[in-house]
């Protein structure tokens, strides 16, 4: 399992899919992308089985529909759900605008669905990451985080149980991504007009080799100017800054 997320000028599906590929060791079931272009188009593509399987299927529905500077993508290891294409990775709300990737275990997602179901939303699948999904858009979509997304993913963050990386993404803000962590590895990695996080710094090291691990319960806002570090409260926080010396 492993997350790539990336802001910059290059393209970024070449970018996440060259990072999940230096990622495969760590082992997965099923794998997806979703990438961000300047027009405000989201668009997700996730299979289950090898990155292969993906590969086809970005072939066979075309390429060009991914021609963003900006993305993220995933290699799921199922906790919950089934390894299917349904239960893969990015998740998104009804309105398709908020993309959700996740490796970890939201431990309270039998409440949070139940709360969503309450209120009239519908799940797509049986995993404990769509819930983070929805609620993202619902604290983007109204109250005080409204139109905030790093403050709405702050919110959900300090809601969640469990282990989780989490990297989301949203149509309107295709200048930025945003993860957070919590018992489960984040690590951005600063290039030159272009950032990236991700679970090992292996996806980004071909780019970069100037790197920040995250602290427990910190959020990161990446752009392709850089990074700003917080905890899930909002107050500023840091990172530890390295430099990765060592080959693959
Ligand atoms: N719990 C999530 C799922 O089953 C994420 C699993 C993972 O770490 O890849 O979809």
């Amino acid at each position: 399992c492993g997350i790539v997320g990336y802001v910059g000028h290059r393209p970024a599906l070449d970018v996440v899919l060259g990072g999940l590929r230096r990622m495969e060791y760590r082992g997965y079931d099923s794998a997806g992308v979703a990438v961000l272009d300047g027009a405000g188009r989201l668009t997700v593509e996730r299979k289950a089985g090898q990155l292969a399987n993906l590969e086809a299927e970005l072939d066979a529905v075309g390429r060009d529909g991914f021609a963003g500077t900006a993305g993220m993508g995933h290699t799921r290891w199922a906790t919950h759900g089934a390894p299917v294409d349904r239960n893969s990775h990015p998740h998104r709300d009804a309105t398709e605008r908020v993309a959700v990737v996740h490796n970890g275990i939201i431990e309270n997602f039998a409440a949070l669905r139940a709360e969503l179901e309450a209120a009239g939303v519908e799940l797509s699948s049986d995993t404990d990451t769509e819930t983070a999904a929805h609620l993202i858009a619902r604290a983007y979509a109204e109250g005080d985080t409204a139109g905030d997304l790093p403050a709405s993913v702050r919110a959900v963050c300090r809601r969640l149980e469990g282990a989780f990386t989490l990297v989301v993404t949203h149509a309107d803000r295709p200048d930025l991504i945003v993860a957070a962590r919590r018992s489960s590895p984040l690590v951005v990695g600063v290039g030159a007009g272009e950032t990236f996080v991700a679970s090992d710094v292996a996806a980004f090291i071909e780019h970069t080799r100037e790197a920040v691990e995250l602290g427990q319960d910190q959020l990161v806002v990446i752009t392709r100017d850089g990074y700003t570090v917080t905890d899930f409260a909002g107050e500023p926080a840091q990172g530890r800054p390295f430099t990765v010396d060592w080959d693959l």
